[in-house]
């Protein structure tokens, strides 16, 4: 780390990664095999993170492994278009609810910020609403009230960002029905989109109610504004279909990552076919990349995909998901300090506050993450790789054994026990 942080601000790549939120010295890895990963000294941690998400099938799964240097050696990117990326886009459109084209990127930003262009592009309309605490990537525009990497920091958004290019995002809290329909009924003819995380997994996890999200639908149609859901983690991660298959409700663009890029740089967003006409070269809307849809990433996501649906894997992640609150859920109602688990299928919140588990980022307590600092190190000495921050979600993969998550019961009750405690 010491080398890290002379070459790179902080000595990362990506700001959680350097423990600000947690205290202490990032471990600096080396490698991943299945669930587990090993630091530069050979200690082994499980891992429940999976690389924020895309690892949902583990470390170099070995199918994933063999397809990316099989396809690397028939050249990595063409420049051109590619059949991995047609097979891709094929697989993606016929099986999420309502999505008829999809054009690639190669991040979850880059999926956000364009599908809020398209929307603007296809509605002639310029603003655009998200919730609190809801995440979309680090585009301009929508980095305002944005998650827990920005919610740990203290700010309601980030510095070098132009009040004039936020001044066409409205805020709404999460849960509140009547905020909404208010807001809906007032600016209704200027709004372009709504984008939300329908299974919000950024500011902690923030199940809503389905009637919300049902209300969001009807209300947006009603105005001819464009309903995103973003589904960069949700999405073929929950059920094959995401959030838009649990909930069954089709949102008019989905942006989408991580899973679908199966631990390469992936991106994606699309649906309907008369949207993403706006998109160039058919129509006006601008949006490009060198290495969008290049073989190797897709060939990648395709497989994982593929893994996923021989391996039953869904309804495998789903039932992990069970086993692991069923572990956790006894030791966390017996600690000291106010503890639960909050999950959707494999993804999992340890919630350090009192009362029933929060829906919107404006019920979260910050007091929980000075009671999450300890717990947190406390498992990493004994091997165990949770997510350095109070407010990020914890990822299963297929790679995760009933062992495995038996060791996060142990760690978890041993350091909620230990005499000085998290409470
Ligand atoms: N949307 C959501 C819901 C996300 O969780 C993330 C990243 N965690 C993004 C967008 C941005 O994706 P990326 O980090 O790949 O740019």
């Amino acid at each position: 780390m010491a080398r890290a942080e002379r070459v790179m601000p902080g000595g990362v790549s990506s700001p959680v990664r350097a423990f600000r939120a947690v205290g202490g010295t990032p471990l600096v890895m080396r490698s991943g095999e299945g669930a587990e990963l090993e630091d530069a000294d050979g200690r082994r941690y499980v891992d429940f993170v999976c690389s924020w998400g895309p690892l949902i099938l583990g470390h170099a799964h070995p199918a994933i492994v063999r397809t990316i240097a099989e396809t690397a050696a028939r050249g990595t990117s063409f420049g051109a278009p590619g059949e991995q990326e047609v097979e891709l886009a094929e697989y993606l459109t016929s099986r999420y609810p309502g999505l008829e084209q999809v054009r690639f990127v190669s991040s979850g930003t880059e999926a956000t910020m364009s599908a809020i262009r398209v929307a603007r592009g296809a509605t002639g309309r310029d603003r655009i609403v998200k919730f609190s605490g809801c995440y979309h990537g680090h585009a301009d525009h929508l980095l305002v009230a944005a998650g827990s990497g920005l919610a740990t920091f203290g700010r309601p958004s980030s510095a070098g960002v132009p009040e004039a290019f936020v001044r066409e995002t409205i805020v709404l809290p999460l849960d509140d029905e009547q905020r909404l329909t208010d807001l809906l009924c007032r600016e209704g003819d200027r709004l372009a989109a709504v984008i939300i995380e329908p299974v919000p997994a950024n500011n902690g996890l923030l199940l809503q109610q389905p009637e919300f999200l049902i209300t969001l639908r009807r209300e947006t149609e009603k105005r001819g504004i464009l309903l995103i859901f973003d589904e960069v983690i949700s999405g073929f991660r929950l059920v094959r279909g995401g959030a838009a298959e649990l909930y069954g409700i089709t949102p008019d663009l989905a942006t989408f990552g991580k899973v679908i890029g199966g631990g390469l740089p992936v991106g994606a967003f699309g649906g309907r076919r008369d949207v993403m006409r706006h998109l160039a070269p058919l129509g006006g809307v601008y949006q490009a990349g060198t290495l969008s849809g290049n073989a190797v990433a897709m060939a990648a996501g395709l497989a994982t995909l593929r893994t996923l649906e021989r391996e039953n894997g869904w309804q495998r992640l789903n039932d992990l998901g069970r086993q692991l609150e069923a572990l956790l859920a006894p030791v966390l109602a017996a600690a000291p300090c106010p503890a639960q688990i909050v999950r959707a299928g494999s993804l999992f919140w340890i919630s350090l506050q009192a009362g029933p588990a929060p829906r919107s980022a404006e019920a979260i307590d910050p007091c929980a993450a000075d009671r999450y600092r300890p717990l947190f190190h406390a498992l990493l000495d004994r091997g165990i790789a949770l997510a350095p921050s109070a407010f990020e979600v914890g990822f299963l993969s297929l790679a995760h054994t009933p062992q495995h998550l038996e060791s996060l019961r142990d760690g978890i009750a041993s350091a909620l026990l230990a005499p000085q405690g998290v409470a």
